[in-house]
């Protein structure tokens, strides 16, 4: 990459990628010929490309192992309080180029390969087995900067990925991962299935079926501070042992195909995405996820030095060690499973039991959406974890012996039903001092007002509010170097880790050469992506169009159906008035439906309908494209979003709780247009409302227009160019083939939406137009770019994990000292790496 020219037309030497110096360089080259060589066992003339990845990735892990170990070394003789993140989620983000990134060789890396190949991205892209980490815990891991605190993340180390769309399986695991090691000397037993024995010493939990959890560690470094973290994934194996009644008896077959299925358990995750599936399997995981990690939990807890001397343990001191916090309900079998242990094991006394486990645990919710929240049927509960359904009915029924008859409101039910298990509200109960609302401030309100309401009368401190955030290292350093570098020249580099700095950049909303530079990055990344579009699409890109920009999952409530309607109605008018101006669009959707999702994949066969009947109209020519992305994923919205003008964010307000999309797009300088609803709220806060598109209705009004009755057919009836392009739908204009293809979309925008498409029609299509407007004048709109680039602040996770750390794991964030790598030490040294159990 080039470095661009200061307003003085000087280079600067800018570090925030680390910096090329020969001897870094010749390090690297060297790491690379060795790994290829001892490793991989290849010469250059019969080497594969994922034979380059791989020795590139170890030649990077090189530079990771001594920081690994060094990080645990420190925790081991420090003993601080330790995070445990328990995830279900898994939002894969690529690794090689995050790594190099954070551990500050990235630009020594990108100069030795370029010396040996040409671009380095060649190897990256096509053959990086898609690395690892889900989205928040990743960030979780990497944002641990400047925070004292031992962080875990615990998850399911699954080989098969949902991928929504096509349904195929992406196994990213199958050519094995550079980064990833396993440690067999770990594995734990996980119990399902079985009947509870009541004895003299309490209850028991017998004849169980046993599977073992097998860990794999996969290191997080930090951005050059010489810390790395990792998360641990488990893997299903069966015990070796599994059964051997089949075996004996001969029949060796049946016993190994019974094998497979025990591992099953972990070979495919399923998307995260507000849509409860509902599938034995799913419970299965999450109980699997939840018993492997506490059993660890203990193991680490009870092997550190607490208290001292204390020579018989006790579990007095946990609260202060531990803190977990539970990423949505999906984990919430850590609660009962937690009691299990401290009563039915360690025969810790219920009341007492109850307290460490009210201590330790903090829940951060995501979303009020019905369909979103997690409700087991009792009988399946029953089945596969009886002992835990026990529990879970002796804290419902303490819970409402302490209310006593003021909250009359809150009845059995409300934890219980007869047929379910409603897990969120159970949280509320026994998430004691210490729980946590991820939400928004708005969707706070709601949970106030409605779902929550009588817990939060209850305990008021319970809930808190905390501002989502993303690393900049991935969505500004990674995926938008040119734009990081050309900020870092005009504010120095210490926004990197300090994003509020950013605010320094209202100096030149007004500077000529800095609005010029900032538009020619983004004509830059437009005209890579066009390339890139054109390539994959066929589609021929007009790079002089507004790239306009709706990434994120298919669901009703994201209402992508809004943004369709408003292609249509270009459509329409473009076809009207071919001889109107019209600021030319490029319109790209992307994102993936959950499997089972039915209306989500209508919604998207309607995009591609509708795109293809655009595309291919002669009249509309470069006026205006549409283009469904497939496969939406981290690596792809590393590409999309450094290209993107406007950003699409367009709920129903009170519905998103918060969304990190638009947070990406704002710190990579495209303008938002959205509703009052999610982090969107905050952005307008931040930036001010005048500096974003903000439309349509807000909380107020949905709840007013619920009183008053939401009547699709009246804005039908009152809106000419909406009923035309409803009609369109309706009548198969974009479906020829099979007129009535889209009847249950249309059925359902009448009658049963939810999520009031029709009454922010109006308001959407005339703040589009004041998008095309803006458009219009190129440096009035980067000047406003400037403005949200600025704003972008707040929305840096390290803030988020620091609010975490203060106000909810009561950690004291301070620098970490870890000292830089050296060489491995001889075993017999005594400061040797020996005793250190990861
Ligand atoms: C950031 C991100 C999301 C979240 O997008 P929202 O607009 O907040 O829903 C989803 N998928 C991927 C791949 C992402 O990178």
């Amino acid at each position: 990459m080039v470095t661009p020219l200061t307003d003085q037309g000087k280079r600067k030497q800018i570090s925030i990628r680390g910096i090329v110096g020969v001897e870094s360089v010749a390090e690297i080259k060297k790491g690379f010929n060795r790994h290829l060589h001892f490793t991989l066992v290849k010469d250059r003339n019969v080497a594969t490309p994922r034979d380059f990845f791989f020795a590139l990735a170890h030649t990077v892990n090189d530079h990771l192992v001594s920081r690994w170990l060094r990080t645990q070394q420190y925790y081991c003789e420090k003993n601080p309080k330790r995070v445990y993140y328990l995830s279900l989620e898994f939002y894969i983000g690529r690794t090689l180029q995050n790594t190099m990134i954070n551990l500050g060789i990235q630009k020594a890396c990108d100069e030795a390969i370029y010396q040996y190949f040409d671009k380095i991205q060649k190897i990256a892209e096509k053959y990086a087995p898609a690395g690892l980490l889900l989205q928040l815990a990743s960030l979780f891991l990497s944002n641990t900067l400047c925070i004292y605190i031992a962080p875990f993340v615990y998850n399911l180390q699954a080989f098969y990925k949902k991928s929504c769309l096509a349904e195929e399986a992406d196994d990213w695991l199958r050519f094995g991962s550079p980064w990833e090691i396993a440690r067999p000397e770990y594995i734990l037993p996980v119990h399902y299935y079985g009947r509870v024995e009541n004895t003299e010493t309490g209850s028991k939990w017998v004849d169980t079926q046993v599977i073992l959890a097998m860990p794999y560690d996969t290191p997080v470094p930090g951005y050059m501070n010489n810390t790395v973290n990792f998360m641990r994934l488990w893997s299903a194996k069966a015990p070796n042992d599994f059964n051997l009644k089949d075996f004996n008896v001969g029949d060796y077959v049946q016993a190994v195909l019974d094998r497979n299925l025990a591992e099953n358990i972990t070979r495919v995750l399923y998307p995260n995405d507000n849509f409860f599936i509902g599938k034995e399997l799913r419970l299965k995981q999450e109980y699997f996820v939840v018993a492997a990690t506490l059993q660890d939990i203990i193991r680490r807890h009870k092997a550190s030095k607490v208290g001292g001397n204390t020579k018989r343990f006790n579990f007095d001191h946990f609260p202060e060690k531990v803190a977990i916090q539970l990423n949505d309900t999906h984990p919430a079998l850590a609660i009962p499973e937690l009691m299990r242990i401290l009563v039915d094991i360690e025969k810790i006394q219920w009341e007492k039991a109850w307290n460490i486990t009210k201590k330790t645990f903090s829940y951060t919710n995501h979303t009020v959406l019905p369909e979103a929240l997690e409700r087991w049927p009792v009988d399946l509960m029953e089945k596969l974890l009886p002992r835990h359904l026990q529990i879970i009915y002796e804290i419902n029924q303490k819970h409402l012996d302490n209310l006593g008859f003021e909250f009359s409101g809150l009845t059995k039910e409300i934890l219980i039903k007869k047929d379910a298990k409603n897990r969120a509200p159970l949280k509320c109960v026994l998430s004691g001092e210490r729980s946590c609302n991820d939400l928004e401030k708005i969707i706070m309100q709601i949970n106030d007002k409605e779902r929550f309401k009588d817990f939060s009368d209850l305990e008021v401190d319970k809930f808190q509010n905390k501002t989502n955030g993303i690393t900049p290292r991935r969505w500004l350093l990674l995926c938008n170097p040119e734009l990081a570098e050309l900020i870092a020249m005009k504010i120095g580099e210490a926004f990197v880790k300090d994003l509020s700095q950013l605010r320094k950049l209202n100096v030149f909303v007004n500077d000529d050469i800095f609005i010029r530079d900032i538009s020619k990055v983004k004509q830059e990344n437009k005209q890579k992506f066009a390339q890139y579009l054109e390539r994959e699409y066929k589609v021929k890109i007009n790079p002089a169009s507004m790239f306009d920009v709706q990434v994120k999952r298919i669901h009703e409530y994201k209402r992508q159906l809004l943004n369709c309607l408003h292609i249509i109605a270009m459509y329409n008018s473009i076809k009207k008035n071919p001889e109107n101006a019209f600021v030319p669009r490029t319109v790209v959707i992307g994102g993936k439906a959950a499997p089972g999702y039915h209306m989500a994949k209508m919604i998207i066969k309607l995009i591609t309908s509708v795109a293809d009947v655009v595309n291919n109209d002669p009249l509309i020519g470069s006026k205006l494209k549409v283009i469904f992305l497939e496969n939406y994923r981290v690596s792809l919205a590393e590409k999309v979003i450094p290209a993107t003008d406007l950003s699409q964010h367009i709920s129903t307000a009170g519905t998103e709780a918060s969304g990190t999309g638009n947070m990406k797009f704002m710190l990579n300088g495209a303008l938002t247009i959205g509703t009052m609803d999610g982090a969107n709220v905050e952005m307008a806060e931040e930036a001010g409302e005048e500096n974003l598109f903000i439309f349509g209705l807000r909380m107020e009004d949905v709840v007013e227009l619920d009183k008053k009755g939401y009547n699709a057919q009246e804005y039908y009836d009152r809106l000419p160019e909406l009923k035309e392009v409803i009609d369109q739908i309706k009548n198969g204009f974009f479906s020829p083939k099979q007129p009535d293809l889209f009847k249950d979309i249309i059925d359902m925008l009448f009658h049963f939406d939810r999520f009031k498409v029709f009454a922010d029609y109006e308001a959407y299509i005339n703040c589009q137009q004041r998008v095309s407007q803006l458009y219009q004048n190129p440096k009035e709109w980067t000047k406003v770019v400037i403005k949200n680039i600025a704003a972008a602040g707040k929305f840096s996770s390290d803030r988020t994990i620091k609010e975490y750390a203060k106000d909810i794991w009561n950690v004291e964030p301070s620098d970490l000292k870890i000292p830089p790598p050296n060489e491995p030490k001889d075993l017999l040294n005594e400061t040797a790496t020996a005793n250190v159990k990861p």
